[in-house]
């Protein structure tokens, strides 16, 4: 197998959109999951501590990584 070729610019300038929709999305929709207290809440934050514990032992979904069904 050969390597791909090199992106035309057109191709870059689609994945550089699709990048920063993802960080949009990423920003705005954290999917967060308590493994202290099992609380579960979306932030727009990747550092915050549970709201109901103040736990720091969060496990963070991105929520664009959900299949859409
Ligand atoms: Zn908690």
């Amino acid at each position: 197998m050969r390597s791909r070729p090199p992106l035309n610019p057109e191709d870059r300038q689609i994945i550089e959109e699709w990048q920063a929709k993802i960080a949009i999305a990423n920003r705005n929709n954290i999917f967060c999951h308590c493994k202290t207290c099992n609380a579960e809440w979306v932030d727009s934050s990747l550092e915050a501590d549970c709201q109901a514990c103040g736990s720091d032992r969060v496990e963070r979904i991105s929520c664009w990584q959900f299949p859409d069904d």
